[in-house]
């Protein structure tokens, strides 16, 4: 984690740092690659962004967030809760001020999922798969109104994964250090080749802006991922990124991984077990067997759910038991 740290500070040493995560996006933009961008900031985080936001040639629109946006979230109501008493904004970029305008307003007057969706370029089958899936319901336990996980729905369409399309990242601790996605959407699946096609882009901006990043991003986008999906758990563990990425880990015998690096766990909040300095475990039929450094923890698939296995490298997607 240390060493990302001083790759993030030597690419992106002189960007504000909430921007970092964002590059890709803005720099996509910028290109032409796509044709507009959303990004949400807390309220003093903005002015040091306006100066970088000029100098891409960005023009944008800035409003405070939409209050709906913090009430009805995948997140746990604690941490809808906690977002909502610090004041946020969205911010509508794109080169020219009518596609940043008219980015607002499908957002902000109309609330058209599908043109907000099409006019961020997201591809047209992937605003359609998010548009039939999404949808809130009420939770009994927590009181709660409680949104679809567009994520586990997207890896439930998958039987194939490709790495261009591995958005799970972006929730994690190292989701500030720099960008951790090529992508800004759900994908309808994690082989969409729409998708696939919008990541490769993003990531030849990345090998020719930051190199060094690039490097590190590759390896971290193929790191395969455990993913357990929320629907079971207690609201206050709702949480639509969560799992573990195995860092530097390969699969023995397809049951059986160690690595040299802990596990980064997909979300920066706690998962209902303990998901810190994993470096080994095994797939058995009854649960997950992992080792920290403190202990050895069966994550029965009785408590926490069946999670799914996705391996970018070779491209398999299965649930557990395999
Ligand atoms: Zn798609």
């Amino acid at each position: 984690m240390s060493s990302l740290a001083a790759i993030s500070q030597a690419a992106f040493g002189d960007i504000p740092a909430p921007l970092r995560g964002w590059l890709l996006q803005l720099h996509g933009v910028a290109e032409g690659q796509k044709p507009t961008c959303r990004l949400t900031l807390l309220y003093e985080e903005l002015p040091a962004c306006l100066e970088y936001f000029q100098s891409l040639g960005l023009e944008m629109l800035i409003d405070e967030l939409p209050s709906d946006a913090l009430r009805f979230g995948p997140q746990s109501p604690k941490l809808r809760a906690e977002m909502r008493r610090l004041k946020h904004v969205r911010v509508y970029l794109a080169r020219s001020w009518s596609d940043a305008r008219d980015l607002y307003r499908a957002e902000a007057k109309a609330k058209d999922y599908a043109d907000i969706g099409l006019r961020l370029g997201y591809p047209v089958c992937c605003v359609e798969a998010a548009e039939a899936a999404d949808e809130m319901t009420w939770n009994i336990e927590a009181q709660e109104w409680r949104q679809t996980n567009l994520v586990a729905v997207g890896i439930e369409a998958s039987t194939r994964a490709d790495f261009h399309c591995n958005h799970l990242l972006i929730e994690s601790t190292i989701a500030s250090f720099g960008p951790v996605s090529c992508i800004a959407h759900y994908p309808c699946r994690l082989d969409c080749e729409a998708s696939s096609k919008i990541g490769e882009a993003a990531l030849s901006i990345a090998s020719r802006r930051w190199p060094l990043w690039h490097e590190v991003l590759i390896p971290l986008l193929k790191a395969p991922v455990l993913y357990w999906p929320d629907t079971d758990w207690p609201p206050d563990f709702w949480q639509e990124y969560a799992g573990l990425a195995l860092l530097g880990a390969t699969m023995r015998d397809d049951r059986t991984w160690s690595s040299e690096r802990a596990a980064l766990p997909l979300a920066s909040v706690d998962l209902p077990f303990p998901s810190q300095g994993i470096t080994a475990g095994s797939l058995q039929d009854g649960g997950v067997l992992v080792q920290s450094p403190t202990a050895t923890l069966h994550l029965s698939f009785d408590l926490f759910g069946k999670p799914w296995l996705i391996s970018w490298e070779d491209g398999t997607v299965r649930r557990l038991p395999l």
